[in-house]
């Protein structure tokens, strides 16, 4: 009995000393292909990278798991004035524990498997003294009795250590199976592929000998890891074009990735693909078909305007099909990214180098309008795709994508040189 009770008071009293951490240090270590790094930093960016602290008694805590922190659990049906009665603890000192916590927390609401730990003194360890609840990874609810009996609750946010870790990979097989020898957590490549998402066509463009680089924050409370962070800086390498992104935060909230010189690496779409039209027909769930006369849903926007007025693409992007087909008429479908695809049809004649596979760029002709296929007069039947999917290109919110405004230009570049260095070398 007397054994257990020691163990208790060294987790209390690690617990104690954790507290008085204050060292402002940036640690950040170079991954699996490098030694760990140390250096201090000073940012200017909130919430970008958390600048941690770093003690030897934090470092003591570390070296023991939560379940040694926290030695007890409520069990299944259980609760934890129950489980603190099982310790012997008197029915008196629960009750004032539970006045005490009140207004920060109900005891008797704490679910199963909420951890907790219990510290006692005197020269026997016989005097209950403090009840920690772990209520997350970064949440505590201490309860301590004064010097005068009487019990004071506070609810604890321990600190948040963050680190910056480097991956890098080489595309053998696929984009996925790079992520995996690299030993970096899938979802991580998801990221990145939505990063460079209109730089590269992840679903089309990856090619054998493809490379990347990152690098990520990642925030972890007394080595406990609390998720995965934002990805940094990251590099993709496709088909010998180097794309970067850094991230940054543009204005207050606004958190995106943008490339080296600040521009964003998000593109907007065009309003329109015909400069001068007038829109004849919105996008509905239900319309009487013009030539047909039955009701049928109209899954684009159509835009009157004469014969041979040229079509703009919307986007960057790739023809993934040109051709003649029933009603479309003449058609086009242009592939911009994994995500989005537009396609354009009735066209009276398609522009020159418009072929299948061909790139495309925004705001490039690519063909006219005409009457083709099943039409009641000359207009553009113009469709929008978000995951193969008909949307209302009318009702799209595209994302912003504004560079980096001229009064943050500085703090950017100091951010991109931090950032960017935290990159690894390409080399394996
Ligand atoms: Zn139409």
């Amino acid at each position: 009995m007397i054994e257990i009770k020691s163990k208790r008071w060294l987790a209390a009293g690690i617990f104690g000393l954790m507290a008085s951490s204050a060292v402002a240090t940036y640690v950040f270590m170079t991954g699996p292909f490098g030694g760990p790094e140390t250096g201090e930093l000073v940012l200017n960016q909130k919430d970008v990278v958390a600048v941690e602290t770093t003690t030897d008694a934090a470092f003591a805590e570390t070296i023991l798991s939560a379940e040694q922190r926290y030695p007890y659990t409520i069990s299944p049906r259980s609760s934890l004035v129950t489980e603190l009665r099982k310790l012997d603890i008197s029915p008196r000192d629960i009750h004032d524990l539970v006045a005490a916590a009140k207004p920060i927390r109900n005891l008797g609401r704490l679910t199963a498997g909420t951890r907790f730990q219990v510290g006692f003194s005197g020269t026997n360890s016989e005097v209950f003294t403090s009840l920690r609840i772990r209520l997350s990874p970064r949440d505590v609810l201490a309860i301590e009795r004064k010097t005068d009996g009487a019990w004071l609750a506070e609810a604890v946010q321990k600190k948040v250590d963050t680190k910056v870790l480097t991956f890098k990979g080489n595309v053998k097989s696929s984009l996925w199976e790079s992520a995996v020898e690299a030993e970096m957590n899938p979802a991580l490549i998801a990221e990145l592929a939505e990063i460079f998402a209109w730089q590269v066509d992840f679903a089309r463009e990856v090619r054998v000998g493809d490379q990347w680089r990152l690098s990520v924050e990642e925030e972890s409370v007394q080595g406990e890891k609390l998720g995965s962070g934002s990805i940094l800086s990251a590099e993709y390498t496709n088909a010998g074009e180097t794309h970067t992104a850094v991230l940054f935060r543009r204005g207050e909230e606004d958190l995106g990735y943008f490339g080296p010189d600040g521009t964003s690496l998000k593109r907007v779409f065009l309003k329109s693909p015909i400069q001068y039209g007038r829109i004849s027909s919105r996008f509905q769930k239900r319309r009487l078909h013009p030539i047909l006369k039955t009701v049928r849903p109209h899954n684009g926007v159509d835009y009157a305007a004469p014969t041979g007025t040229p079509i703009r693409v919307v986007g960057d992007g790739q023809v993934e099909a040109v051709g003649r087909n029933g009603g479309a008429g003449n058609f086009i479908k242009i592939r911009h990214n994994s995500t989005y695809a537009t396609s354009y049809k009735h066209l009276s004649r398609f522009a020159k180098n418009v072929r299948r596979g061909s790139r495309v760029q925004q705001g490039q002709t690519i063909g006219y309008v005409g009457s083709t296929g099943m039409s009641s007069g000359p207009h553009l039947h113009f469709e929008f795709y978000v995951n193969g999917r008909y949307v209302d290109p009318l009702g799209m919110k595209f994302p912003a994508a504004a560079p980096v405004p001229r009064e943050q230009l500085a703090e950017f570049v100091e951010t991109k040189n931090v950032f960017l260095a935290y990159l690894p070398d390409w080399e394996i």
